[in-house]
């Protein structure tokens, strides 16, 4: 239960002053639900305004307030043309206050002919008559501008105005109370950082890299603390030693003997799976470095020692894929195993049930319906889970109490994370490293074409289809234009339908699970060619066939993504192509990246590189999941300060694993002011 002082933070935005149904959606947009989102929704930047007497002591491009009188409103000429008020200082100077659509209302409401107002604004040039084009406050008199010269400028969603968030902001700041202080004195001491409330007020003030500081430690701080509690945890829990005798693997037959990283990893994962204490442990690799192969061995020592593996699939096509690929790869072994998704129903699910009980089931592969209710093994011992950061680590907590004991679990992911946001993320568990491609591998052809040239990339696609080949067309879909994105994608499809008739198929986020599914099997299936698709994991399949892909927009993606992405062009016979299609002209970063993509097939190499580029907001998966990890940590603060919180937060639980002291008490504040509530919840357990 969530501490009574923090009610007032987490009460619903609607309870603010003026906050009505209209509000709702743009204040959902930009995520702010809560008053506690609202006093976190820190300024983008300042705006810093110049009082003057008049328009002589004024330069060009400059913010200020001034004092003028309107001398007269002229109407626009035709619909488009803006609405112009005249004015003049005190000097006599004239200067037009220019408004366009339907924001003249508001002028000829403000605005009176011959009545002084101090207006607030930037001093522009048009032709040669200077002019304030919308601006930003009127007043009657001096004193409330005045008060404001240093002002936050705040994201906005359409409905939204600066000085309506500043309002909610400081209705939100009024309602937050003091909180006990959860960091180490000697770190607050060090870095000079004011108490909580204090670095909030102050932040939305004006520029206080202190108070940044000290608010992204915060953020920092919880999360390395919820982190660490689970391995607290985990090392408190009993798990099953898990001691394979060999007699099953020796029966695999494998087509190719292991890379290097492979045997490596299989062993890291044997030693934790003798132990006594449930296993953590990530397995990172690139698309095709043969995490499937590992993922088997793991589970089929757990078979060998008497006990029941389950692979959990982000979607259906994918659990049915690993299915067909683990039955062939164990049919030497007679080991049996099974597949669970959310479509099987009556009598063949319940018969998959009974072997699950019965433990005649030895491996079963699925979609989250391997953890529903109804669903009881006889003694599971091991989880595997596909693309872990889909499912947060609350989500994997419940999954673990399906066996008698805690599970083990494996997760895997390709997306390349550089060592400093390792620790981010999965600060909870030890990394297994697939940093050795199989042998024979040819690099993926990458080209990097500009937008304006779509035609022939079509004509070029028609020539691939024709000659008997499967291609991908990816769209970007990132969260903040999540519409927009998906009528593009969808147009795009018309389009590329119209071209190609109906062997073309659309898969996006929004669609519903069935129409996915079927679409995805079209594809899989071979019946359609073309698959246009706006999500990374909706290219997780692999379809041999599917030897060219074209991204659209590629400068929208991350490095790291689009090194993922392309990792699905198809191994066939013929060579794998990508394509980036980038839109008009590019900065200098946009061009150097996306040139890089050309260059190397290193997924680590691009993923450091795009944290140095554009933060790890992509990294971590957050665009595309929508599983914000960060909100208000940026990547220079996780880089200085996440090391300093991670020893903060070891420290902490060192001395205070139950978090019963005086500070300790205090972090448990933080865990749920960040919602990382689930540490908390693990303290009970213990
Ligand atoms: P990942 O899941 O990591 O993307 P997969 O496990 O699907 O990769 O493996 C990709 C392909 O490489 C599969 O066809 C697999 O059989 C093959 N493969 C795996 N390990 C090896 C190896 N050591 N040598 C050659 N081929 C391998
Ligand atoms: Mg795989």
């Amino acid at each position: 239960m969530r501490p009574d002082r923090l009610n007032p933070l987490f009460a619903e935005t609607a309870s603010l002053e003026g906050v009505g149904p209209k509000l709702t959606k743009p204040l959902e947009k930009l995520g702010l639900t809560r008053v506690r989102d609202v006093v976190y929704h820190l300024p983008d930047r300042f705006v810093q305004r110049r009082a003057v007497a008049d328009l002589d002591e004024a330069r060009e491009g400059e913010q200020i307030v001034v004092a003028l009188t309107p001398v007269e409103h002229r109407a626009p000429r035709n619909d488009r043309g803006p609405y112009r008020v005249l004015a003049k200082d005190a000097k006599g100077n004239t200067l037009a206050l220019t408004y366009f659509g339907r924001a003249s209302y508001t002028a000829k409401k403000q605005l009176p002919v011959g009545e002084k107002r101090w207006v607030a604004g930037r001093l522009d040039r048009y032709g040669d008559m200077l002019q304030i084009v919308h601006p930003d406050h009127v007043a009657t008199s001096s004193a409330g501008l005045m008060g404001h010269l240093l002002e936050p400028v705040y994201s906005l969603a359409e409905g939204l105005t600066q000085p309506k968030v500043a309002d909610l902001v400081a209705q939100s700041l009024e309602r937050a109370p003091e909180l006990p202080e959860w960091i180490e004195p000697g770190v607050l001491d060090k870095h000079k950082w004011p108490a909580w409330r204090d670095a909030l007020v102050l932040a939305h003030r004006g520029d206080h890299p202190l108070s940044r500081d000290r608010l992204a430690y915060d953020e920092l701080l919880a999360n390395s603390l919820a982190l660490l509690l689970v391995r607290a945890d985990n090392r408190r829990r009993r798990g099953q030693p898990l001691q394979g005798d060999g007699r099953l693997r020796s029966k695999l037959s494998l087509p190719f003997p292991l890379t290097g990283a492979q045997r490596r990893s299989i062993g890291e994962i044997a030693r934790d799976l003798a132990r006594p204490h449930p296993m953590l442990r990530l397995l990172q690799g690139d698309v095709g470095s043969g995490k499937t192969v590992v993922a088997l061995e793991a589970m089929l020592i757990a078979v060998e020692a008497g006990a029941q593996a389950a692979m959990l699939a982000p979607t259906e096509i994918l659990a049915r894929q690993h299915y067909e690929t683990l039955r062939q790869l164990a049919a030497p072994t007679g080991v049996n195993i099974a597949l669970l998704t959310g479509r099987d129903t009556g009598r063949a699910r319940e018969s998959i049930l009974l072997g699950l009980l019965d433990g005649s089931i030895d491996v079963v592969v699925g979609t989250h319906a391997i953890f529903q209710g109804a669903v009881s093994y006889r003694d599971l011992a091991l989880v595997v889970i596909d693309e872990q950061h889909r499912f947060g680590v609350s989500q994997r907590l419940l999954l673990t109490q399906k066996g008698k004991l805690t599970p083990h679990t494996l997760s895997m992911t390709a997306t390349p994370i550089p060592r400093t946001l390792v620790l981010a993320q999965y600060g909870e568990m030890e990394v297994s490293k697939l940093d050795e491609m199989p042998p024979g591998r040819q690099p993926i052809d990458t080209r990097v074409i500009a937008a304006e040239r779509l035609p022939e990339v079509v004509e070029g696609l028609a020539r691939h289809i024709a000659s008997g080949h499967q291609a991908y067309w990816v769209c970007p879909m990132v969260r903040e234009h999540e519409t927009e994105d998906i009528a593009a994608a969808e147009a795009r499809f018309a389009a590329l339908r119209h071209r190609f008739g109906d062997t073309v198929v659309l898969v996006h986020g929004q669609l519903k699970p069935e129409l996915k599914d079927a679409a995805m099997e079209r594809f899989v299936g071979g019946d359609a060619r073309l698959l246009v698709a706006t999500t990374v994991i909706e290219v997780g399949v692999d379809v041999p066939d599917a030897t060219l892909m074209v991204i659209e927009q590629a400068e929208r993606f991350g490095l790291a993504q689009l090194h993922q992405l392309r990792g699905r062009v198809g191994r066939g016979r013929a060579k794998s192509v990508c394509l980036l299609l980038r839109s008009g002209e590019l900065s200098g970063t946009g061009k150097h990246r996306l040139a890089l993509m050309r260059e190397t097939q290193d997924g680590f190499r691009l993923a450091e590189e795009d944290l140095v580029l554009r933060g790890g907001g992509e990294l971590l998966g957050t665009r595309q999941s929508g599983d914000t990890h960060f909100r208000i940590a940026d990547l220079d603060q996780i880089q200085r300060l996440l090391p300093i919180a991670h020893d903060d937060a070891r420290l902490l639980i060192e001395r205070d694993g139950g978090l019963t002291g005086e500070r300790g008490e205090a972090a448990r504040l933080l865990l749920y002011l960040f919602e990382r509530d689930w540490g908390v919840q693990l303290l009970r357990g213990g």
